[in-house]
């Protein structure tokens, strides 16, 4: 049946409005990726936050037989998480709920929490959940269930198939199910016996056929997440037990997933990790089983690809280079809850393998410093990977498992492939004692030649892996589209003929993610594949990972980092397929969301395991778009910026006036009007600042330390707003705290014609942006005479851009210099609460901890709004485009608690954007040490 999906749009339209919903090219196209190799554009894209909308969404999906593709994070790696049809994304804020029983042994987590923040809240009480997959800082409940997402430490134990308790869930028909409570399965049984008693019945001939329960006690005694979680159909009887544990892993084929609660596990409180260096692999895989015990937490291998390939990395040990040919590592963690138990752990270890000869002697560390150096390793071997491979390749990250005797000659096999296949960058590293080997290769797919190439591979290492040591495809990823070919040769007919009953008994119609998990098609895992064009030297590395939606102020409006990169990719295939007109169509319509609304904080950096600077290209990819007109009053304002900046300040007060006279209406349409003159006219809101002003500074005194200070265009142009409880501007406060500090305060005396430059550097003016930023650098190097006065910046983000210029002279930020040398100096008078901002710029620079000393030390109680990491202001952006400003704060006023009356933050323009959008002042911290130390 053919679907009409303009009618499938308009029905959800109608009942989820229309921001939730969109069919839009070039939105549909941003949406087809995840972390995987493949590329499937949907028709439509749908943003639920509650149950209800994903129920309407299901209503309408079954009425037209319309495909539903449920999606998290989008950090699969196996195709899962994408699909045709609909798309169903969890909303950015609904969700959420995180709920902990009172003893702490249960958590109940809604389907879009971050893994890591279900853990950040179980810390205190020493708990966390027990699926840890690497990606746990970005993936969320909803997709580390539905792909039994495991990583180092909880190997088969405690995983989502042991440590679920019960779950919400939403079946293809609509019918909700609580797993957890007797009235909602009551009411099940009442709708859905006849489901019931199919799994029951399933169950009971599965445990009634001892071949079938063999393969599959003996299948999932390592990690297996090819096909489904079958081994519930001999561990468990009960109806409802069998939902509860097919669910797991089966990749939002069989059910939405609301809400889980898990058994939470100990977090302990001691850890110690050790480098054990052997001079082979076969070596190193005898040390696995016998470290199979109860004191080790953990045991990563790396084989001698990999070590070659951190080998002189930054940050890594310099003694890999000296390690001879063909070497393995095993990082070995024990953990316990005291120091004592943890020495008796780490000695037991070293005992257990002294008759395996190491290339040097085994020592554990407790110390941070010296073990985070082992771990850097491990984790920065996908990084330096996938940062440092050729243009136009992909990065595949594959994982297997065997039984642990079977691990040395894998190797070796593996190793063997790469080579046949034409891959020598092939790397194995993973978790040895759960037997699980991951691979990773970069593939180029330009040609039918390379995807040909990349088939016969998989096709030896499915013969390796399932017809030489009847190991699992896929440990921990889940099946995807790129395992489906291979579910019924791992596993046999007669179980995967069970995996067709499951799949029909939950979704007869075939809704819910069709061609993931079991897939006819045995071609489907070379199909699809998303090509990779050359872009740009700032982005050519991403591999659609999904690790920076997470912080991306612009994420929840519009696009991340991840969908700016996707679309600009599409573009340039485009060009490069000869499609001028196309690609120029989509150039044309992807203008907003990719360039227009990028707030260039770089946050996207700091997450991106490659480095990639969305931040930089999209400032780049501005340049081409200034008309000739704009670059005339770029090139004005560059060169009268004093005069520009006195008038923008009193323009702003004489605004202030109006706005106290005529009132909000009236100013609004004032501003309104001016906005349809020019567009150079800021949206105006009631709480717009007054204009700002420097400072006078007191006469040098000789006999006292000196301090330059450079006021930032933001606090000499924003001045304090209506909702501040003081009327002095920034300049004014920081002098009063620098002088009754005791300094000399010297300021240049052309400061208003200073600056960074930020303002050009962000519309991709360049060369005005340097010079300005070059000139301010000439001006702080000769007022310090040359670096001996200390210069300070009250601004970080001006301090950051300055301090990109590679100054001649020490800059230091405000924060750092009130942090390092006022704070430990000074009386204080704590105030009860404030909250915290932790802007984009602070993380940039690794302030952060600076930032909390001084708040800690002038208030008891710090307030930091959860999911806040840019304020979305990106200088003067904020008073042109306020819809990145008002998403990214869309939160911020529900998360400060009533009692809590002040802001602070340590940039001006991002202060008044989270005043407007908090309801709370918020203003520099400088107002704060000034005020707690009079
Ligand atoms: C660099 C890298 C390293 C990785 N390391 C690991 C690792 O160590 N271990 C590991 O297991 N995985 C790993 N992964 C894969 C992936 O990150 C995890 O499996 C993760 O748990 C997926 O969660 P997600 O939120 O991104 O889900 P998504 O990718 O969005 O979705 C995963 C699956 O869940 C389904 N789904 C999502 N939400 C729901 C819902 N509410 N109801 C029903 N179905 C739903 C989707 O349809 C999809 O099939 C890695 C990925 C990358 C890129
Ligand atoms: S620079 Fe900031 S706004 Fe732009 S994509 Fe990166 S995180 Fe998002
Ligand atoms: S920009 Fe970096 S973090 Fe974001 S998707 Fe690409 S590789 Fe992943």
């Amino acid at each position: 049946m053919s679907i009409n999906y303009q009618t499938v749009m308009d029905e959800l339209v109608v009942v989820l409005g229309k921001d939730a919903v969109s069919n839009d090219p070039v939105r549909r196209f941003a949406w087809s990726t995840d972390a995987s190799y493949f590329r499937i554009v949907p028709e439509i894209v749908v943003h639920a936050d509650n149950v209800e909308q994903v129920k309407q969404t299901l209503t309408i999906a079954r009425n037209h037989q319309a495909p539903v593709t449920y999606r998290a994070a989008g950090t699969s790696l196996s195709g899962q998480a994408i699909g045709e049809g609909i798309l169903l994304i969890l909303g950015h804020d609904g969700f959420r709920k995180i709920e902990i029983s009172d003893d702490a042994n249960l958590v109940t987590l809604g389907t879009a929490v971050i893994g890591a923040d279900a853990n950040a809240a179980l810390k205190p009480l020493n708990k966390k959940i027990g699926p840890d997959p690497a990606t746990l800082s970005a993936c969320k409940i909803g997709g580390i269930v539905a792909n039994n997402a495991s990583g180092m430490c909880c190997g088969t134990a405690q995983n989502s198939y042991q440590t679920i308790k019960s779950a919400k869930l939403v079946f293809a028909d609509g019918t909700e199910l609580d797993t957890g409570c007797e009235q909602s399965k009551a009411a099940f049984a009442a709708s859905n016996g006849d489901m019931l008693k199919s799994l029951a019945d399933l169950a009971q001939m599965t445990q009634n056929n001892p071949t079938l329960a063999a393969r599959i006690n003996k299948k999932f005694a390592i990690k297996n997440t090819t096909g489904y979680s079958i081994n519930a159909l001999v561990d468990y009887s009960e109806p409802f037990d069998l939902i509860n544990h097919l669910i797991v892993g089966s990749e939002g084929t069989l059910a939405f997933v609301n809400e889980v609660t898990y058994h939470t596990v100990e977090e302990a409180k001691c850890k110690a990790s050790a480098l054990a260096v052997f001079f082979n692999m076969e070596d190193a895989a005898k040390a696995v089983p016998p470290l199979d015990i109860h004191e080790v937490a953990a045991v990563e291998l790396l084989d001698w690809a990999s070590i070659k390939a951190v080998t002189g990395k930054p940050g890594m040990p310099e003694w890999l280079s000296e390690l001879p040919q063909g070497a393995a590592i095993l990082l070995i963690e024990c953990r316990a809850n005291d120091s004592e138990t943890l020495n008796n752990y780490t000695q037991t270890v070293v005992e257990k393998i002294a008759h395996i000869q190491t290339e040097r002697p085994i020592e554990f560390s407790d110390d941070p410093a010296v073990f985070g150096e082992y771990w850097a390793m491990r984790s920065g071997l996908f990084p330096i990977i996938g940062g440092e491979r050729a243009k136009g390749t992909s990065v595949i990250i594959e994982d297997v498992a065997f039984e642990l005797p079977h691990l040395a000659q894998a190797a070796a096999d593996l190793t063997e492939l790469f080579h046949k296949h034409g891959y020598p960058e092939g790397v194995i590293y993973g978790h040895a004692l759960a037997g699980n080997f991951h691979f990773i290769i970069t593939p180029t797919f330009s040609s039918e030649a390379d995807i040909q190439r990349f088939h016969d591979f998989m096709q030896d290492v499915a013969e390796m892996v399932i017809n030489k040591y009847d190991g699992s495809m896929k440990a921990e990823h889940g099946t995807g589209r790129a395992v489906a070919p291979f579910v019924e040769m791992e596993w046999g007919a007669d179980a995967y003929t069970l995996m067709k009953q499951i799949k029909h008994i939950f979704d007869p119609t075939n809704l819910l993610n069709p061609g993931v998990i079991l897939n006819d098609d045995t071609e489907i895992h070379v199909k699809n594949i998303k090509p990779c064009p050359v872009v740009d030297d700032y982005v050519d590395r991403c591999i659609e990972c999904g690790f920076c939606e997470k912080t991306c102020p612009t994420s929840a409006l519009n696009f991340s980092p991840r969908q700016r990169i996707a679309t600009l990719r599409e573009i340039e295939r485009l060009e490069q397929s000869g499609d001028k007109q196309a690609a120029e169509q989509m150039r044309a319509d992807a203008k907003y969301d990719v360039i227009d609304t990028c707030a260039a904080c770089q946050l996207c950096t700091i997450a991106c395991p490659v480095d990639n600077s969305m931040g930089n290209l999209v400032r780049k990819l501005r340049t081409p778009y200034i008309t000739t007109t704009e670059q005339k009053v770029l090139d004005f304002q560059a060169k009268h910026f004093g005069a520009v900046n006195q008038v923008i300040s009193t323009g702003f007060d004489a605004l202030d006036i109006i706005h106290k006279v005529t009132g909000d209406g009236v100013t609004k349409a004032i501003m309104d009007v001016g906005r349809k003159v020019s567009k150079e006219v800021p949206y105006w809101n009631p709480d717009f600042p007054k204009g700002g002003k420097l400072a006078k500074t007191a006469p040098v005194d000789p006999s006292k330390p000196s301090v330059v200070y450079f006021p930032a265009c933001g606090g000499r142009t924003f001045g304090p707003t209506p909702k501040d409880p003081d009327n002095r501007t920034l300049p004014e406060v920081v002098v009063t705290l620098l002088e009754r500090s005791g300094y000399n305060v010297i300021t240049p005396d052309n400061t208003r014609s200073l600056c960074c430059g930020q303002m050009w550097e962000s519309k991709g003016d360049f060369k005005n942006a340097d010079a300005k930023r070059d000139e301010l650098i000439d001006a702080l190097a000769e007022l310090s005479d040359n670096g001996k006065v200390p210069v300070v910046v009250d601004a970080l983000s001006c301090t950051y851009r300055a301090l990109t210029g590679n100054p001649k002279v020490e800059l230091l930020d405000l924060v750092e210099f009130m942090h390092d040398e006022l704070l430990p100096k000074m009386q204080i008078t704590k105030k009860s609460s404030i909250t915290l901002h932790q802007g984009c710029s602070a993380r940039k620079m690794k302030l952060e901890p600076k930032l909390q000393g001084i708040a800690e030390a002038c208030a008891e109680q710090i307030v930091e709004p959860e999911g806040v990491y840019c304020c979305g202001y990106a200088g003067e952006k904020g008073l042109y485009k306020p819809e990145i400003n008002a998403s990214a704060l869309r939160n911020i006023k529900k998360l400060i608690p009533t009692e809590t009356k002040e802001g602070y933050y340590a940039n001006r323009m991002c202060e008044v954007g989270l005043t407007q959008h908090s309801g709370i002042p918020y203003r520099h911290l400088v107002y704060l040490l000034e005020e707690c130390t009079r």
